[in-house]
């Protein structure tokens, strides 16, 4: 009676398990047969378990119930009868008094977890027979009826997110309208990114506003025959994003984080999002992709330690599923490609957790080292008394560098600790963990003082900064790999 074979009992026992409805159950091992699919929910859970048990004879399989749905419908009406539909049309949900009994015998049946139970009692004669009772009872008069079924959004999240559609187009479109835009002009208002101004919705605008003998004066009634047939103009796929995060390290003091492109013509060849991206797109087979970080360095900034957080939405993939083994050899393909970045903790993610990557990033601390150079000479003993410097607040206005990107504002920022290493009468590097969102260039050289205070004023002296390194982004996401 079904056409399930051997290879998908497993499948059908863990659907069962989760509390997926039979008629799901069915679409998703592809019955394709209309016949069984009208059969009451009953006889299909029937033949599902009877399905099952015949296996179980031979050998027992063992399936972890995963999260059971806690809320039950009534499938048929028991002595309460109608009242189990209110007014509304609305099934009365019961809460459930126990999850261990899924017997056809219970009348009280789980709500599916995929189709929230509209496969299940919307899809029973008794179902069918209320809509039919509500047409009738409204007594419309009408020769034909479009069914319509609007579900609710959460289904395009338990569902896959993968779509087809067809795009039917008609090469009289034009032509037949054009009486409309003569109607009512209002409606169709040409827009940037139509081709047409006869869209689904301006049409539908405009026959609600024609009268009636304007309508029939334009249009026959019945419609006369197309001379053409309707075209399939497109058949489009689209899958769900996936996202992808990690961390990398950044070796090369010449290499921006996005493309760098000042109108329109390009400042350097590479940049540290394409060099990871490239090998996720050819990976995922992805049309596109939207790279974010937390916090970014400047082109001649290097960042190392365990690296900067970052993730990357990777649209309409191609290939979704990927295993932890797999991931490590794509992070492995991207480390191979270059040596100006490296990559590390690459892992699938879901779209929320990305979140937790940018929230509270003002709270971060990060911290740096920088080769600093005075113009005066510097004994070690000049130098010391900044280690015993903690918590100093600072005063940033906006760099003048960023200025033309940034609004002009004054900014508290907390160098919470430093530590200097002494080179020579000119030269000594700084280690220096700060408030995430201090600009550490303009901490040493004062920006004209518009940095108060800084390391220039603090020596007395004309300081610079000469490299600059990130040493760590304390961000605990995404969580680290063992790899
Ligand atoms: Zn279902």
């Amino acid at each position: 009676m079904f056409s399930l074979t051997e290879k998908d009992r497993p499948i059908v026992q863990l659907l069962l398990n989760t509390g997926t409805c039979p008629r799901c159950v069915l679409r998703f091992r592809c019955v394709g047969s209309q016949t069984i699919y009208r059969r009451p929910y009953r006889d299909l859970m029937k033949d599902l378990e009877e399905f099952l048990k015949n296996q179980e004879k031979e050998d027992t399989v063992c399936c972890d119930v995963v999260d059971p749905p806690c809320k039950r419908i009534r499938l048929e009406h028991t002595e309460e009868g109608p009242d189990d539909v209110n007014h509304n049309g609305a099934l009365q949900q019961i809460p459930s008094v126990n999850d261990e009994n899924t017997a056809v015998e219970n009348s009280a049946v789980k709500v599916c977890n995929v189709c929230l139970g509209i496969l299940q009692e919307f899809c029973e004669a008794d179902f069918v027979k209320m809509v039919c009772q509500k047409v009738n009872s409204a007594d419309y008069q009408f020769t034909s009826f479009v069914f319509s079924v609007s579900l609710p959004p959460q289904l395009s999240v338990r569902e896959s997110l993968f779509e087809v559609s067809v795009v039917f187009a008609h090469p009289e479109t034009e032509e037949e309208c054009h009486f409309l835009a003569t109607a009512c002009p209002d409606c169709f208002k040409p827009a940037k990114n139509k081709q047409s101004v006869f869209t689904r919705m301006a049409v539908i605008k405009a026959l609600e506003k024609i009268k009636e003998e304007d309508f029939l004066k334009h249009f026959p009634c019945p419609p006369s025959s197309p001379k053409d047939l309707c075209i399939a103009l497109d058949i489009q796929c689209n899958n769900g994003a996936v996202f992808v995060a990690g961390r990398y390290n950044k070796y090369s003091r010449n290499l921006p984080q996005t493309p760098w492109i000042i109108d329109g013509e390009r400042k350097l060849e590479s940049s540290v999002e394409e060099l990871i991206s490239e090998h996720l797109m050819a990976g995922f087979k992805a049309d596109s992709f939207n790279f974010s970080s937390s916090g970014r360095e400047d082109v001649d900034v290097r960042t190392l330690g365990n690296g900067r957080p970052f993730a990357i939405e990777l649209v309409n993939p191609r290939r979704i599923r990927f295993t932890a083994e797999e991931m490590k050899e794509l992070q492995q393909t991207i480390n191979n490609s270059s040596d100006k970045i490296q990559v590390r903790d690459l892992q699938l993610v879901t779209r929320e957790a990305i979140g937790r990557m940018k929230e509270g990033e003002e709270e971060k601390t990060k911290t740096y080292s920088a080769l600093i150079w005075t113009d005066k000479a510097i004994q070690k003993e000049d130098i010391a008394f900044l280690d015993d410097i903690k918590e100093l607040k600072l005063d940033q206005k906006t760099p003048l560098r960023v200025l033309h990107r940034r609004p002009l504002a004054v900014r508290c920022r907390i160098i919470h600790t430093m530590k200097s290493e002494y080179i020579d009468e000119h030269h000594f590097r700084l280690h220096l963990k700060t408030q995430a969102g201090t600009y550490i260039k303009e901490f040493v050289h004062g920006d004209f003082g518009r940095t108060k205070p800084n390391i220039g004023s603090l020596l007395n002296r004309t300081a610079d900064i000469l490299e600059l390194d990130v040493e760590s982004v304390d961000v605990d996401w995404p969580p680290a790999l063992d790899n």
